[in-house]
């Protein structure tokens, strides 16, 4: 698996549904590559930066949210590279 094919099954990996050779073959690549490591964190930051924000249906979305989802998604890709 190189480090484009992993970004594409990301999403599918952290909802668990990918196969479990897909499964195995994500792991072992991010056992030998520290940046997509680096990128999945970025990755589950985001995704818990966005559940938090929407937590409370109520509560006002803060204006610097969606800008700090941007730069979380845009420093997981640039360090990915
Ligand atoms: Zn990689």
């Amino acid at each position: 698996m190189t480090c484009r094919e992993l970004t594409t099954f990301i999403a599918d990996y952290l909802s668990g549904d990918v196969p479990p050779d897909t499964r195995r073959e994500f792991e072992r690549h991010l056992e030998v590559c520290p940046t997509c490591v680096t990128y999945l964190r970025g990755y589950e930051d985001t995704i818990k930066l966005g559940r938090r924000a929407f937590a409370e249906d109520d509560a006002p979305v803060p204006d610097t949210v969606p800008e700090a989802l941007v730069e979380a998604v845009l420093n997981a890709r640039a360090r990915s590279h």
